[in-house]
């Protein structure tokens, strides 16, 4: 009899993804959700909320001596954007890499960033950079009440011992 959670330790890594209000003026969140569904991530919390100031200086705390910090939280809070946490294993690198770079010039065609936008200051979406970087945002946006816990009906045809 295995123990399937040292088998598969990070099976229920987390990751927060948030649609920013470009994207969502832009009627694209039913396409970058779709994205996550296909890929086979499993949907743990969604909202849709117009941000705070004191949410996003917390949020993007790491970026507040950065030239682009008061841009960056004009835009965010110029209309309401749509978050949410989708679990699964190794979620937080293959969001990254489902998302594309932070420059969309940079973004490779496939990504959310490569096929929805192209100047930095308007990249569509965002995606935590580390599981640590999850879990702190998650904290942040989310209480621990607003995330499900759900079986999904493929979870053992997707990954083994899932
Ligand atoms: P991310 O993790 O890929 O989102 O990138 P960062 O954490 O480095 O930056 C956070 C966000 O700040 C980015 O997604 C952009 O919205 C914004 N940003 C980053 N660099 C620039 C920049 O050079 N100019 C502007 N206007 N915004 C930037
Ligand atoms: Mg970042």
């Amino acid at each position: 009899h295995r123990n399937k959670s040292a088998a598969f330790p990070d099976e229920r890594e987390r990751t927060l993804i948030a649609i920013k209000p470009d994207g969502v003026q832009r009627r694209l969140v039913g396409q970058i959700m779709q994205r996550f569904e296909q890929r086979g991530f499993k949907l743990v919390g969604l909202k849709m909320l117009q941000v705070s100031e004191d949410l996003l200086s917390q949020h993007y705390c790491e970026l507040r001596t950065k030239p682009f910090y008061p841009s960056l939280l004009d835009y965010m809070s110029s209309g309401p954007v749509v978050v949410m946490v989708w679990e699964g294993h190794k979620v937080v690198q293959t969001s990254r890499t489902m998302v594309g770079h932070t420059n969309p010039a940079e973004a490779q065609a496939g990504t959310v960033r490569g096929d929805f936008s192209f100047h930095v200051s308007r990249n569509v979406v965002h995606a935590s950079d580390s599981p640590e970087g999850a879990q702190r945002e998650i904290q942040l946006w989310f209480q621990s009440k607003e995330l499900l816990k759900w079986e999904c009906c493929d979870q053992t045809i997707t990954c083994e011992d899932a």
